[in-house]
């Protein structure tokens, strides 16, 4: 088992990474204090996994309060939010009932914003299953759910008690959102740790595969960095900005497409790209690097060419992506493999970027 320490100033909690965390009730137990827990999880996740988690949770003689959501990005709303809070209600739990979210990011993210709420807050513990949630998701304490009008727009800063993140669990994940997944370890390689980089270019056929030594040390090491990061800026005023990398461009893909139709990770695959590109443009890098990321991107299955919206459709979407300020459009851009940068960039510029990436 590794462990990354994700050191919050007002609060420090392990992320445990390894294949068959799931059965080890050793690592539940620190953290149930109240008398009943709750199981959150989907209904995809449920006849896979519950069973064992709840075998694992058994000797620890804890009333259990089960809770399946309808599995999808759509659900990650205010009905199934009130969903949970009226479950909890009618199974009488209280302030010291521990809330425990099974699943990817959606479950993850409802499941913590609902700890943050209910009671005015309530322990909460993140067993994240999907690839994307065991690295990016998990870590942070971001939770909430979409609106109408905009995506993650309702939510809370809540730090999980302990993320168990069981790599043996992503091999029922189906390819695309293991390939989604890479997106983000790349990202982080990318923008903090050259080393790491060059270590995913040399394992990508074995990251492909899931095998599973190779899935955990990059588990490890892009969790490593996102806490880093996060416990620098817990409340996102600065640094962790560059976490943002490949997304300005990549949001702008998801939306103009409408949401679904890429998935997250494969936009901001393309949208590293796109922004590297455009540091290639504006003299921060060469070619070489470059072409390397663009390289990479593709040995992990991602897209690398932007769907042809219209660059001007591009900048309107870019414009409302929550790092523009006022209009003006900030990017991350690459100084170099392993360190990046905010800049405001103008709009001829951005579109000289669009065009050289779109499909042809
Ligand atoms: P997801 O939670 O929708 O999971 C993807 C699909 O895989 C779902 O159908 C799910 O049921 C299925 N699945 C999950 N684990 C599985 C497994 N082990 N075996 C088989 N199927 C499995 O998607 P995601 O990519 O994990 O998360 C996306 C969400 O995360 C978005 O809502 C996004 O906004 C959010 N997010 C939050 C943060 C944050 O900091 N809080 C960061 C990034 C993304
Ligand atoms: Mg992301």
């Amino acid at each position: 088992m590794l462990t990354v320490n994700v050191n919050f100033v007002s609060h420090a909690y392990p992320i445990h990474i390894g294949a068959g965390l799931l059965d080890r009730t050793e690592l539940f137990a620190p953290y149930l204090k109240g008398s009943s827990v709750a199981l959150i999880t989907n209904a995809t996740l449920e006849p896979l996994y519950a069973a064992r988690l709840k075998a694992a949770l058994a000797p620890l003689g804890k009333e259990l309060i089960q809770i399946v959501l309808p599995d999808g990005e759509a659900y990650k709303n205010w009905e199934t939010l009130n969903f949970i809070f009226t479950k909890l209600l009618e199974a009488h739990a209280d302030r010291k009932t521990t809330l425990i979210a099974l699943g990817g990011g959606v479950v993850g993210d409802i499941t913590g914003f609902a700890a943050a709420c209910y009671m005015r807050g309530v322990p909460f513990i993140q067993v994240p299953t999907t690839l994307l949630a065991q690295v990016d998701s998990s870590v942070g304490g971001k939770t909430g759910i979409n609106h109408p009008l905009g995506k993650n727009m309702i939510g809370a800063f809540h730090q999980p008690q302990v993320v168990i993140a069981d790599t043996a669990l992503l091999r029922t994940l189906p390819l695309r959102e293991l390939a989604a997944g890479l997106a983000e370890i790349i990202k982080a390689g990318a923008i903090a740790d050259a080393g790491f980089f060059d270590w995913i270019e040399t394992n990508i056929d074995a990251l492909n595969r899931g095998d599973e030594a190779a899935t955990a040390e990059a588990v490890h090491r892009a969790c490593g960095i996102k806490a880093q990061v996060v416990a620098a800026d817990e409340r996102e005023q600065g640094v962790r900005a560059l976490l943002n990398f490949g997304h300005t461009f990549g949001h702008a893909i998801e939306a103009g497409l409408g949401y679904g139709a890429w998935l997250h990770g494969e936009a901001v695959g393309c949208g590293m790209v796109m922004a590297a590109t455009l540091s290639q443009q504006l003299g921060l890098i060469d070619s070489v690097t470059q072409a390397r990321l663009k390289q990479l991107i593709a040995a992990a299955h991602l897209p690398t060419q932007a769907p042809p919206l219209g660059n001007e459709r591009y900048l309107d979407l870019m414009r409302v992506d929550k790092k523009a300020e006022a209009g003006q459009i900030n990017c991350i851009l690459l100084k170099r493999l392993g360190a990046a940068l905010v800049e405001r960039v103008a709009d001829h510029n951005l579109c000289a970027a669009l065009t050289a990436s779109v499909q042809p």
